[in-house]
């Protein structure tokens, strides 16, 4: 019998209780946790890289929680840059490209939170300790912390007995969680597809009472959110599961009518099983996937009518409102008409129906991508196959230009062999890419709003330097991201 007085958490599970240790961490990240602590900080990892171990499956990136304060971090790393306005968080660089976001503790009180006298709380009442960092987390699977020092893992709301169960429990009452952010809800959605979880009667019904909140939620975190979606290798189920909840039909009705519902989620199981092989597929090429019977069933017969000019500018006057809605950046959803508009190009030609103009259809910047959606979409329609193969025949005949680089970012595909060839058409027929490494926060890559990273990067130019007018000081520049 435990005592009455006894404390539930933390559960402390020592080195060689559970599955995680440090050598499904990568170095750096060792580096970082033994430098806080050198310097007399508390720091763990915390978050879905705990969980996805745990699961056995492939970690996407480490966060790192501390009782550190943002500038405290700041003076310990080199490479380190505090981002965010109340809750600041640090990204230490660990190389050109990666970085590591090492928070602060919450406590709490929301930092954007407004006291009763009408003023903010002061940033040291943004941050708390341990026990409170865990209260604000989302799920109890999400708020496991890992000490790298003794390998032991501490659990202060259940999330060990979670995970063995499967379920998704929220930490707190649902309905609260879910109505504070609504976003939750699609996580849920997520996170059960993804790791074959349940939710819990008590989430489902508070997921179904706060969905009407998701119409107050925050455009990029939805679109954000949406990207994770779509590269999960689960979006059918996801979104079968947002459905259920009631959010799907509040979030994109577009996606619910009864009319596409089949055909999407038979294409993004092709999307999905490509993703769990490791294929890498392009922000574009997905939300392509994802709305392509949108598209078609607007387009009528036009596609067969017409060139894919006039199919791009249908695409694009009739879906704008979403484009904008969705806040997808103009230069993405603007590619995403030109590859839909080129699919039915594709079907019409073939090595018995030559195409007038094939050599500079092939060379179009858009060419690619849309070949890339006309796999998936032969994959789903069946029957394509003749009009595939001449096509990759096409593809790797005819030279195409090399996508131009500004700056001196070599695009990611061409990284791969040095910048100086045309990459190999990746047709099913080519070995799948490696897995996604277990890299952190490569935030180009990742995000959908940001630099996208088949676009090379943009180098910024630099303003005349001005004089400083003499007897005036100048502003330190601060180089805060
Ligand atoms: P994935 O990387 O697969 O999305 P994740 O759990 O690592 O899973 P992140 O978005 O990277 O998700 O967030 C890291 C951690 O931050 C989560 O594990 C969770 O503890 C916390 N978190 C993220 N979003 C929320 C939220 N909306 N509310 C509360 N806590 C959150
Ligand atoms: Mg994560």
């Amino acid at each position: 019998m435990w005592p009455i007085w006894k404390k539930k958490y933390p559960v402390i599970l020592p080195s060689g209780k559970h599955g995680m240790s440090n050598a499904y961490v990568d170095r750096e990240v060792l580096d970082i946790l033994a430098r806080l602590r050198k310097n007399g900080f508390e720091a763990y990892l915390v978050g879905g890289c705990i969980r996805d171990i745990l699961l056995g499956k492939k970690v996407k990136d480490f966060d790192i929680v501390t009782d550190a304060h943002p500038r405290q971090i700041k003076r310990l790393f080199k490479r380190c840059f505090l981002i965010g306005k109340r809750f600041r968080l640090a990204h230490v660089y660990v190389s050109g490209d990666k970085f590591v976001e090492v928070a602060t503790f919450r406590a709490l009180v929301d930092p954007e939170e407004i006291k009763p006298d009408g003023r903010r709380y002061a940033e040291n009442n943004v941050f708390g300790n341990i026990e409170e960092d865990a209260q604000r987390r989302d799920f109890t699977i999400n708020a496991l912390y890992y000490n790298s020092a003794d390998s032991s893992i501490e659990d202060y709301t259940g999330g060990l007995e979670d995970i063995k169960k499967k379920r998704l429990r929220s930490i707190g009452d649902p309905v609260k969680r879910f109505r504070d952010d609504p976003v939750r809800i699609i996580r849920a959605g997520r996170f059960c597809a993804q790791l074959g979880f349940t939710l819990p009667r008590r989430e489902m019904n508070a997921a179904l009472k706060c969905a009407p909140f998701i119409a107050e939620a925050n455009s990029n975190r939805l679109l954000e959110e949406l990207y994770k979606i779509l590269r999960c290798g689960a979006s059918a189920k996801t979104f079968a599961n947002l459905n259920s909840y009631g959010i799907l039909p509040l979030w994109i009705p577009e996606l619910t009518g009864k009319k596409f519902r089949e055909s999407l989620q038979k294409r993004l199981e092709v999307v999905d099983g490509r993703r769990q092989r490791g294929q890498e597929i392009t922000t574009a090429v997905l939300f392509t996937a994802l709305f392509f019977d949108l598209f078609e069933d607007s387009a009528g017969d036009l596609g067969e009518r017409a060139g894919h000019q006039d199919v791009f500018g249908a695409i694009r006057k009739h879906f704008n409102d979403m484009a904008v809605r969705m806040r997808l950046p103009r230069k993405e959803w603007d590619k995403i008409a030109n590859i839909a508009a080129r699919l039915w190009t594709f079907k019409k030609y073939s090595a018995r129906k030559r195409m007038r103009g094939e050599a500079r259809f092939v060379q179009n910047p858009y060419f690619e991508e849309a070949l890339r959606f006309f796999e998936i979409y032969a994959e789903t329609a069946g029957g394509l196959e003749a009009e595939l193969k001449f096509w990759w025949q096409r593809e790797s005949e005819i030279a195409r230009p090399l996508p131009q680089v500004r700056g001196n970012a070599p695009t990611p595909h061409l990284a791969a062999n040095g910048g100086a060839k045309r990459p190999k058409p990746s047709h099913p027929h080519a070995q799948p890419k490696k897995q996604d490494q277990n890299t952190n926060q490569i935030q180009a890559q990742d995000h959908p709003s940001g630099d996208n990273a088949e676009q090379p990067k943009k180098r910024r130019r630099r303003r005349p330097r001005r004089r400083k007018p003499p007897g005036q000081a100048q502003a330190p520049q601060s180089i805060q991201a």
